[in-house]
């Protein structure tokens, strides 16, 4: 059930059926000269809708925005504060629980330190705050970096052989040929103002690895997962 494709009245009746909903969330940022700068947010909102294609469960719309560290100084990169993130999803959670939602699925696409720590500041507070709701925060490492030996090259995260081969999958008409393998120097303590002169390409992998066949078998793996996830999370509440 994908809520910006659906009808007040439709969201009303959806709610008979169930009240779990996966918050898909973004970023826009940088994934090489080859990947498009929403790749997060277009594999969380995918992932998202094939598995409400194999159960009932709302989606609602991504948000579109993250907290990007080490690629904010790439051209494209467009993040927000750690503190926005947490602003922004604590509302929409508020705004879904009022409408009757119980069950909150927290699908990120990017899987960066901080954004992920401040999701779970936000869930952490939330589940304080509200008595009767259960919460999950799931980033796109959890699910696509569980290899299952399908993935060749070590160390992979960042518009690499598993995004690379993702997006194949999904949108292979915003795949622009394949980057150079490259991994970051950043220094490891120190932080630095110029990041992209530690990081020039943007990649953090080999997409030359990539193919389609790979993004289709992580995917089917990535809604698999997710699956279970929401049905413990289903049954835990119910406890
Ligand atoms: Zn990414």
């Amino acid at each position: 059930m994908i809520m910006e494709e659906m009808t007040m009245t439709e969201f009303e009746k959806g709610l008979e059926k169930t009240t779990t909903v996966i918050i898909p969330v973004g970023t826009v940022e940088e994934h090489g000269p080859h990947l498009p700068l929403s790749t997060d947010t277009i594999q969380a909102m995918d992932l998202a809708k094939r598995v409400s294609q194999r159960m009932d469960v709302f989606i609602a719309p991504p948000l579109h925005y993250g907290f990007c560290r080490s690629t904010r100084c790439h051209p494209g990169t467009i993040g927000v504060s750690a503190g926005a993130l947490r602003a922004m999803i604590r509302d929409i959670v508020k705004s879904l629980y009022f409408h009757g939602l119980r069950c909150f699925v927290i699908l990120s696409g990017h899987a960066g330190q901080i954004h992920i720590a401040a999701l779970n500041e936000v869930g952490e507070e939330l589940l304080e705050e509200i008595p009767d709701i259960s919460i999950a925060i799931l980033s796109g490492m959890d699910l696509f970096l569980d290899k299952e030996g399908l993935v060749e090259t070590e160390g992979d995260s960042h518009a690499g052989e598993i995004e690379t081969s993702m997006m194949l999958y999904m949108r292979p008409e915003l795949v622009k040929g394949r980057a150079s393998e490259e991994y970051p120097t950043l220094p490891r303590s120190i932080l630095v103002r110029n990041k992209r002169k530690y990081w020039p390409g943007g990649v953090w992998g080999d997409p030359s690895k990539a193919s389609r066949e790979k993004g289709e078998k992580m995917i089917n793996l990535a809604v698999d997962k997710v699956i279970d996830l929401i049905k413990k999370l289903e049954s835990h509440r119910e406890e």
